[in-house]
């Protein structure tokens, strides 16, 4: 199967473990993986089997939704309204009673709110759409998406930024930068090149950036500095939406007191399937509403939107945003623990994070230099000698960036921090040739 994939795909398109064995999932259930060998895995990385592999609530709804006709979204049909109606409701005002376009992708969902904020500068002015974002933040694949991500632009094979985009120094409190006005001094860069900002794209917890959470008061400052110059703030939940922060939280950026103009959620609202969204202000709809039709062959279609239902349901029915609450805390802790349990040659220096979404950064010896072969190292080792399936990000690919399912379990939590204890354990060291790759997002 390996040979076959390497045969018809770019090798851009990269697989986990393929310097080892990588795997052919054929089943499963909640945070566990079975491969055509019929070895079971505890998945640690998948924030996009939000409520569950194979989540019955879903995949019954699915089920139900696919035999029936599956007619565009020029007909009414109940899923999407319903669909759209509950993703409301878990918004704080003004966006709760806002709009939402349902579409396929995080990338699509990103790639409409720049549009969104390119029809909210078109009625400001006639220059460019100026927008900020963050240091090695992730946004999306299309085009449009790469251009607003520094983690793709900034590759030596890509282009860089276009004149347009303003990076600001993302805030990091273990390894330094991004002050409290670093978004203001962005927005000064950005009009010092003679163009206006009209927009600010934030994850409020970066996840391929190494699970880089602000600290309090930075997202205030940053949005005070959008809105002061009339622009407009986009929050990408596409990984932290959805409770995974836990603390009865729906949306990351709530932890801030901040409220966006537009949120787009992504990978958690279709437990798998293609399905993602857009919710925005009236404020902002109303405008957009005055240029072209939008129209979406597939976004809103009845069996994404039986997903996206059916995950809501799971969520509130089976307390996932609790569940995130204790077991990440439990995590956070013995991750914690874990400091200082490490070897000469890789150590946890640092722990971040909360419910769900929770970083190890990997660092080598007492230095915070970025432990990169090792932590590969221990991914292999913890899915060849324990089968925990995990996934490293970060600048330096050196940190353990943890987001399960959210039914993720405390004994599911005792096992991988055992697991990662033997692991970071004195006896081992990187073995001599060792192969590094990345397992990535
Ligand atoms: N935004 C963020 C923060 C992401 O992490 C990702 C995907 N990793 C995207 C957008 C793009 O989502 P998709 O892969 O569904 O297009």
């Amino acid at each position: 199967m390996h040979a076959l994939r390497k045969t018809v795909a770019c090798p851009a398109q990269s697989v986990s473990y393929a310097n080892a064995d990588p795997l052919l999932i054929v089943g499963g259930h909640g945070s566990r993986l079975v491969d055509a060998r019929g070895r079971t895995f505890l998945d640690t990385r998948n924030n996009v089997a939000h409520v569950g592999h194979a989540n019955p609530r879903v995949t019954g709804a699915v089920a139900a939704a696919a035999s029936a006709p599956c007619p565009n979204t020029r007909y009414l049909h109940p899923n999407q309204a319903a669909l759209a109606e509950r993703l409301l409701a878990t918004m704080p005002a003004p966006l709760g009673s806002g709009h939402v376009f349902l579409v396929n992708s995080g990338s699509e969902a990103n790639d409409l709110a720049l549009r969104l904020c390119r029809t909210w500068a078109r009625q400001r002015h006639d220059g460019e759409c100026g927008v900020v974002v963050l240091t090695h933040a992730y946004h999306g694949h299309t085009v449009s998406c790469i251009a607003i991500s520094p983690y793709k632009h900034s590759h030596p094979k890509e282009r860089g930024k276009p004149a347009w985009v303003e990076v600001a120094d993302a805030p990091d409190a273990y390894r330094g930068g991004g002050r409290a006005d670093a978004v203001e001094a962005a927005c000064a860069r950005l009009e010092a090149r003679g163009i206006t900002l009209d927009a600010l794209f934030v994850e409020s917890g970066a996840s391929v950036a190494g699970v880089i959470v602000p600290p309090e008061g930075f997202l205030a400052a940053a949005f005070k500095s959008v809105r002061r110059r009339g622009g407009i703030v986009v929050a990408d939940e596409v990984q932290t939406g959805l409770g995974r922060l836990g603390n009865d939280l729906w949306y990351a950026f709530e932890a801030h007191g901040v409220v966006p103009d537009i949120v787009t959620i992504g990978k958690p609202v279709g437990n798998g399937l293609p399905l993602a969204a857009v919710v925005v202000t009236r404020k902002v709809s109303d405008v957009f509403a005055t240029g072209p039709e939008y129209f979406n062959t597939f976004g809103g279609n009845p069996v994404s939107c039986a997903a996206g239902l059916a995950v809501l349901d799971a969520i509130e029915a089976d307390d996932l945003r609790g569940n995130a609450t204790r077991v990440g805390a439990a995590l956070k802790a013995g991750f914690e623990r874990l400091k200082c349990k490490g070897s000469a040659w890789c150590v946890v220096g640092d722990v971040r994070g909360g419910g769900l979404f929770l970083g190890v950064d990997l660092v080598t010896g007492v230095s915070k230099a970025p432990a990169t072969a090792e932590a590969s190292y221990i991914c292999a080792r913890l899915v060849t000698e324990h089968r925990i399936l995990t996934s490293l990000d970060g600048p330096g690919d050196n940190v353990l960036v943890v987001k399960p399912p959210l039914c993720f379990s405390m004994s599911d939590a005792k096992e991988f921090l055992a697991a990662l204890e033997v692991e970071l354990g004195a006896s081992n060291a990187l073995p001599a040739g060792f192969l590094f790759t990345r397992t990535p997002t």
